[in-house]
């Protein structure tokens, strides 16, 4: 069975935050909006052996109700807005925020299970 050790978890997941490929750092990890790469164009590095399932999205939603939530306080504490207007703008800025968060979480993922030589990494 292969060492864990030569893979830095830290750095494998970081590098999936930034959507690029957990070994080298240097390609790109989707080649579409969520879609893995089989590998990676600079290292070749297998890609296709990620399986995050549905782990990225319910992390990603807890992630946008934590920041949300707490700004309904603000946004009413600071101002005394419309109710519909806030709640169209908090369902526009949820929308945003999950979709800028939802490819970071799932790289995140995959890098974690890259640094751990899960699913056949
Ligand atoms: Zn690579």
């Amino acid at each position: 069975m292969p060492s864990t050790d030569d893979r830095d978890t830290r750095t494998a997941m970081i590098r999936g935050i930034w959507l690029v490929c957990p070994a080298c750092g240097q390609g790109r990890m989707f080649a579409g909006y969520l879609k893995v790469r089989t590998e990676c164009d600079a290292c070749g590095q297998e890609l296709h052996h990620a399986r995050v399932d549905d782990g990225p999205a319910y992390f990603t939603l807890s992630l946008v109700v934590a920041v949300v939530f707490p700004l309904f306080a603000v946004v009413y504490s600071a101002f005394d807005p419309e109710p519909l207007w806030v709640a169209l703008g908090m369902m526009a800025f949820a929308t945003a925020l999950a979709l800028v968060l939802l490819p970071r979480v799932k790289g995140l993922f995959i890098g974690l299970q890259w640094a751990k030589r899960l699913h056949g990494f």
